[in-house]
């Protein structure tokens, strides 16, 4: 059986106490649980303070980013051992945010996806259309440009250590979620180039979650659909209660 994820990005909110105190709400309802596997995604100041929060739980900790590069002067960066070993196993790469704000293309996301491979991080890549490509009839091969470019050149044994996230930018943080079918439509799309590029078996071991508006009350129909794995949340993995609701939707 595919691995089902909820993975929450607290993008640049929460100080250090604050986000302990979030980290510890959600374990408290659903620390111990196995399945989904609950991923917590805090700004780099509080990943070790919230790793050590949640070191008796099943919840997973994960960066927003990375560097490529092992040390040297890239002031303001962080490498990924420098994430391990602030207590994460996750890290999230090719954000949208990334891709829009700073300038990451996918060539970049590759080389930072098998980076964090090769220390032994989970990398949760993110793809997503942006409202004017998918009106223009151009979703597909958005989709297929960026998965291609993004994961070019993983062996097998690779791409089944990688979690993909779709994430349509029209969808983020704007509240208007994508129908279950037309999040459907994409998941199914991008484990047909799963498929073609390994095999079917590789293809139905990688969870493809969603992400863009998901809430307790959206999570469920969404959570229904044969290829949706999972969420990756934004906005609404900033209230313990609310993140607990759409970790409790996939049970
Ligand atoms: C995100 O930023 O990854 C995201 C999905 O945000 P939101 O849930 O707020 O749309």
């Amino acid at each position: 059986m595919r691995r089902k994820i909820i993975a929450g990005n607290w993008k640049m909110h929460k100080t250090i106490v604050e986000a302990t105190a979030l980290a510890s709400a959600v374990k408290k309802e659903v620390g111990t649980l196995e399945h989904p596997s609950v991923v917590v995604c805090p700004p780099y100041t509080a990943l070790t303070e919230v790793s050590m929060a949640l070191k008796d739980s099943e919840i997973q900790v994960g960066a927003q980013n990375m560097h490529q590069e092992d040390s040297g002067a890239f002031t303001g960066e962080v490498s990924a051992e420098m994430v391990l070993t602030s207590g994460c196993s996750y890290v999230i790469l090719g954000h949208s945010e990334r891709r829009t704000l700073f300038s990451e293309t996918d060539q970049l996301v590759n080389v930072k996806t098998r980076k964090a491979l090769a220390v032994g991080l989970t990398p949760i890549v993110c793809v997503g259309e942006t409202l004017a490509q998918r009106q223009a009839g151009r979703m597909e091969q958005v989709i297929e440009e960026q998965f291609n470019g993004s994961l070019e050149g993983l062996s097998a044994d690779e791409i089944r250590r990688v979690v993909i996230a779709y994430e349509p930018v029209w969808a983020i943080g704007t509240g208007q979620v994508a129908t279950p079918e037309q999040a459907e439509e994409v998941h199914r799309y991008i484990r047909g180039l799963l498929t073609r590029r390994y095999d079917q078996a590789t293809a139905e071991e990688i969870a493809i979650l969603y992400g863009g508006s998901v809430k307790g009350s959206n999570a469920a129909g969404l959570f229904a659909k044969e290829n949706i794995d999972g969420a990756l949340v934004g906005g609404a993995s900033l209230k313990a209660d609310e993140f607990v609701a759409i970790v409790r939707a996939m049970i």
